[in-house]
C-alpha cells in the first residue's frame, strides 16, 4: 500500500482507492494510473468484551455483519451488504441502524491510514485528531484507510422488511410516513421507496412489473412490541404485499443484494431535505411512479435520531440538522436505455432540488463540480481544506469528491 502510494506520487499518476467498488462516480478506477484494490484486506475480528470490531480496509458490510451477529452485535451500515465499509463509512454512512446508533463515522473509534507521504499513522480522538476529524465524512481525501475499529451494539433479531402499497396510494402513504417518522422512537427506522415489483419468487405473480411505493421498516426494540409499533404502517393504506417480520440483522441487510449486483449502469441524483413539504410530496407523487426499471428507485431515508446527537462541526460530515436524504437512481444493465433513465432522474431531481439543500451527500454525488463539493461540506470546508494541506498538500488523493488543499497560510 505504501509502495503503491509512493509510486503514484513519484510518477504523478492518478491514484484510485477501491474497497467495495460501489461508488457510482467511478473514482475507484481510472485509465493509465494506479488502482489500490483493498479487496483482500477483509479480515474481521470481533472483540465481544470491548464491543469493538477491527476490520481490514477492504471489508464488505456483509462480512462484518455476519461476524458480529455471532455475538448478537451489529454496527450501523448501509442497506446493501456488498458495499465497502471504508467507501461508505468514510463519507458518513447511514442505514437501518442509524436513527438508533448514528452514522458509521459516529462509531469509528480508530483508523490506520497510509498518508500521501507514505507513512502509516493511527488516527483517534487523541492521536492525529485533525486527521481523525477529517476522515469522518471527508471520504478518501486524506489517505488510504487500511484498518478500522468500529463500536458494536447489542442488536438481537430485528423486525424488518418492506411493506408495499399500490403506487396510486403514494400521496397518502408519503404524508403518513412524514407524520409517523416525526414521532417514531429511535429503535424504529423506516425509509420510503418507489420501485417496480421484480419477478422474484417472494412477489405474487399478479404484482410483477407493477409500480409500488413502500415503507421499508427496521425495528430493533423488543420483538414482542414490534407488531404494535408497526401497526400504523400497516394501516396507512391498503397493503399490496407485506414482507416485514422477524429477521436476523445480516439477512435484513442483504435482502436487496440480488436486486443490485455489480455491473449495472447507474445514474444518480440526490439531496438533503430539511422538511418534507406538501409541495415536495406532490413532486414525488408526480415523478416517483414513473420509475423506469426494476433496479431503478427513489429512496427517502430518515437522517435524524442519533445522527443529530453529534454537532455539525463535530466531524467532517456537516448535515446533522436535516431530516431526510432522497436519492433518485436510474439503473439498468442496458447501456442503450440509460439516456431515457437519465432524463427521468434529471426531471425528478430538478423539480425537487428547489425544495432541498444546496449540498449533497458525498457518497451519492456523481461528477457535479467543485461548487457542489464545497456546498456539501458547508461550514466544514475551510477546516477540511486546511487539514488537506497538512496531510496531502500535493493532492495525491484526488480521485474522490475532492477537497482542495488550502493555499493561504
Ligand atoms: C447498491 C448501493 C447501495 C448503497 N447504499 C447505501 C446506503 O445504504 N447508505 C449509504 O450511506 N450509502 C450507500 N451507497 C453509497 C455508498 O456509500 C457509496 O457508493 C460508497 O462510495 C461505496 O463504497 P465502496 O467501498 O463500496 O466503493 P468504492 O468505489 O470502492 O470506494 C468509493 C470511494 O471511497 C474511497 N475509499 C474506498 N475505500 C477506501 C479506503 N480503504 N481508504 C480510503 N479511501 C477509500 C475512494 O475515494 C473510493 O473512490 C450505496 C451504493 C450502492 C451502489
Amino acid at each position: 500500500m505504501i509502495a503503491g502510494v509512493a509510486f503514484a506520487r513519484e510518477y504523478g499518476l492518478d491514484l484510485s482507492v477501491r474497497s467495495g467498488g460501489h461508488n457510482v462516480a467511478g473514482f475507484a478506477t481510472n485509465d493509465d494510473g494506479i488502482v489500490l484494490d483493498l479487496a483482500s484486506m477483509n479480515d474481521v475480528r470481533i472483540d465481544p468484551d470491548r464491543r469493538v470490531a477491527r476490520i481490514g480496509g477492504g471489508t464488505m458490510f456483509g462480512d462484518l455483519d455476519r461476524a458480529a451477529w455471532d455475538f448478537g452485535l451489529a454496527t450501523p451500515d448501509g442497506i446493501i451488504s456488498t458495499t465497502g465499509v471504508s467507501g461508505l463509512g468514510l463519507g458518513g454512512g447511514f442505514g437501518h441502524l442509524s436513527r438508533r446508533f448514528g452514522l458509521v463515522i459516529d462509531n469509528l473509534r480508530a483508523a490506520d491510514v497510509v498518508t500521501a507521504d507514505g507513512r502509516l499513522v493511527h488516527a483517534t480522538a487523541e492521536e492525529n485528531s485533525d486527521l481523525y476529524w477529517a476522515i469522518r465524512g471527508g471520504g478518501g481525501n486524506f489517505g488510504v484507510v487500511t484498518a478500522m475499529e468500529l463500536d458494536l451494539h447489542e442488536v438481537p433479531t430485528v423486525y424488518g422488511g418492506p411493506i408495499f402499497y399500490p403506487a396510486s396510494e403514494s400521496e397518502r402513504v408519503m404524508r403518513f410516513y412524514r407524520e409517523f417518522m416525526a414521532s417514531a422512537p429511535r429503535d424504529l427506522s423506516a425509509f420510503f421507496a418507489f420501485h417496480i415489483a421484480p419477478p422474484a419468487p417472494f412477489v405474487p405473480e399478479h404484482l410483477h412489473g407493477h409500480t409500488a411505493c413502500a415503507i421499508v421498516v427496521s425495528y430493533t426494540g423488543p420483538l414482542d412490541g414490534a407488531e404494535e409499533a408497526l401497526r400504523p404502517v400497516r394501516e396507512a393504506a391498503p397493503v399490496a404485499l407485506d414482507l416485514a417480520g422477524p429477521i436476523p440483522y445480516p439477512d435484513l441487510n442483504s435482502m436487496f443484494d440480488d436486486l443490485l449486483p455489480h455491473g449495472l449502469r447507474h445514474y444518480w441524483k440526490a439531496d438533503f431535505v430539511s422538511e418534507l413539504t406538501d409541495d415536495a410530496i406532490a413532486i414525488h407523487v408526480e415523478h416517483g411512479p414513473n420509475v423506469p426499471t426494476v433496479q431503478s428507485l427513489m429512496h427517502l431515508y430518515p437522517l435524524d435520531g442519533a445522527v443529530h446527537d453529534v454537532a455539525s462541526n463535530g466531524t467532517a460530515f456537516s448535515h446533522r440538522d436535516v431530516k431526510f436524504v432522497h436519492i433518485i437512481a436510474g439503473i439498468d444493465a442496458d447501456a442503450g436505455a440509460m439516456p431515457a433513465h437519465r432524463d427521468w432522474v434529471r426531471a425528478y431531481w430538478s423539480a425537487l432540488h428547489p425544495h432541498s439543500l444546496p449540498g449533497g451527500y458525498v457518497n451519492f454525488l456523481m461528477d457535479e463540480g467543485q461548487d457542489r463539493v464545497e456546498a456539501t461540506y458547508r461550514q466544514n470546508y475551510g477546516r477540511l481544506s486546511r487539514t488537506k494541506r497538512t496531510w496531502d498538500p500535493a493532492n495525491v488523493f484526488h480521485m474522490n469528491q475532492n477537497i482542495l488543499p488550502a493555499v493561504d497560510s
